[in-house]
């Protein structure tokens, strides 16, 4: 299986594991057992272009652990997507998933494709394709999918769509994050951001940093952009964002309103004249007291570890700091890291409602969304936070052990078939 999932990103989750197990003190048997992804699903998925060609893209879909319930997860839509990538942001939904309780095991799937090249059309007939490619995979109490990089509310109708078709009556419960005309939960759209800037608001007290703290965000997406609303509006001040074409930097602060209007308009942040132009490597390097970087994987590793100048740590995106770095991390005490397994599970908690909402056909309201949101964040990040101080470890170890341990002890129980 190794040879299969060879990729950076799967090394780096492995390697990352591999530390929390040798906390935890697992015995090599679970090891083995807890580590390895369950199901690994490649497909080919053939696409009638507009141009009338027909090109064939690579959907994957990697299923991590069965033993809590259904397995969860999003669907990526990247030119960097691959099975091990996928297989690494599949281990650690599980661990998040665990971490916060939720009856999953974790799932990732993507379709290794550049979304901004796409059309409208092509991108509805990939989405239908890939879907009904994963029909045996998938179900409401088997695999249930979620928007992430490069995916939306749309991707979801259509999936939705699909697999209702298919099925011969609505299935809602097929996929979260939703629009909520057709059973999305209220405020999923927001959550992860949401999440990000209520643990970074928890962050902010602990360490008595000012409340108009400048904020950099790398990615402008749907994470990064709630993240930056949401602290906005509890004072702080966006002095940075960025997406895949550029960087924008202003020390006054950045309307991101206005940033949104711009990516609506123009399709990425190039051009938005409300502050100076950089290289995102450069806007990481920038001056402030939250730095939360929300696109992709390993943009924190050991060229910049050491320079960066932030207090918080926020990682709203899956895996954005290396091994590497991480070791640096841990000798700079100043800086509190919030791991991602935390930081962006508000998004799959909100999922969780959803998905609970739509078997019951039974809605709420989004105060009541919030309001249970919030108090599982609170508990977990306490219990991050306690579980890092009283063993003197740092809060990725702490997050990943939590998370794994859970995990492994409902594979223990479960015991070993036959
Ligand atoms: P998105 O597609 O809405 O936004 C991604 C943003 O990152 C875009 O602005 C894009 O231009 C930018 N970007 C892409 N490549 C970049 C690069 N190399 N450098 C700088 N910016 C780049 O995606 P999203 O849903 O906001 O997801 C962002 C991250 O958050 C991902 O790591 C994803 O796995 C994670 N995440 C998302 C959710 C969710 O609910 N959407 C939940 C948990 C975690």
């Amino acid at each position: 299986m190794k040879n299969l999932l060879e990729n950076p990103v799967f090394e780096m989750a492995c390697r990352q594991y591999d530390a929390a197990a040798d906390y935890l003190d697992l015995p090599q048997s679970a090891r083995e057992r807890t580590k390895w992804p369950k199901r690994l699903i490649t497909v080919a998925v053939p696409v009638s272009m507009d141009d009338g060609r027909v090109e064939v893209f690579a959907g994957h879909r990697v299923q991590h652990h069965l033993a809590l319930g259904p397995t969860k997860g999003g669907l990526r839509y990247s030119p960097d997507v691959s099975l091990g990538e996928v297989a690494a942001l599949a281990m650690w939904m599980s661990w998040k998933c665990a971490l916060v309780n939720l009856p999953y095991g974790g799932a990732k799937g993507g379709i290794t494709c550049n979304p901004h090249t796409l059309s409208r059309t092509e991108l509805e007939r990939l989405t239908r394709r890939y879907t009904s490619e994963m029909i045996p995979f998938i179900g409401t109490h088997t695999d249930v999918m979620a928007p992430d990089m490069g995916t939306d509310e749309q991707i979801m109708a259509w999936m939705m769509d699909t697999y209702s078709t298919h099925a011969g009556h609505s299935m809602p419960g097929i996929v979260t994050g939703k629009p909520t005309c057709l059973g999305g939960s209220m405020g999923r759209k927001e959550a992860t951001g949401r999440g990000v800037a209520f643990l970074v608001n928890r962050a902010i007290e602990r360490f008595r940093l000012p409340s108009d703290s400048r904020v950099i965000i790398q990615g402008f997406g749907n994470v990064g952009r709630y993240a930056g609303i949401v602290l906005k509006s509890t004072g702080a001040r966006a002095i940075g964002i960025s997406d895949y074409a550029c960087a924008i930097y202003n020390k006054a602060g950045i309307d991101l309103a206005a940033a949104v209007k711009h990516v609506e308009k123009h399709g990425c942040l190039r051009g938005f004249s409300e502050g100076q132009e950089m290289t995102n490597s450069e806007l990481l390097l920038q001056e402030c007291e939250v730095l939360i970087p929300a696109a992709v994987e390993r943009v924190i590793d050991e060229s910049n570890a050491g320079k960066i100048k932030c207090r918080i740590l926020a990682e709203a995106a899956n895996g954005p700091t290396t091994v590497e770095a991480d070791k640096i991390l841990k000798d700079r005490k100043e800086i509190f890291v919030i791991p991602d397994i935390l930081c962006n599970s508000g998004g799959v908690i909100v999922s969780y409602f959803e998905w609970v909402q739509d078997l019951q056909n039974f809605f709420w309201s989004e105060v009541e969304v919030y309001d249970r949101l919030y108090r599982i964040l609170e508990t977990v990040f306490e219990q991050v936070c306690s579980e890092a101080e009283k063993h003197r470890i740092d809060n990725r170890t702490a997050a990943l052990a939590l998370g794994i341990g859970k995990v492994a002890e409902a594979k223990k129980v479960r015991s070993l078939f036959p």
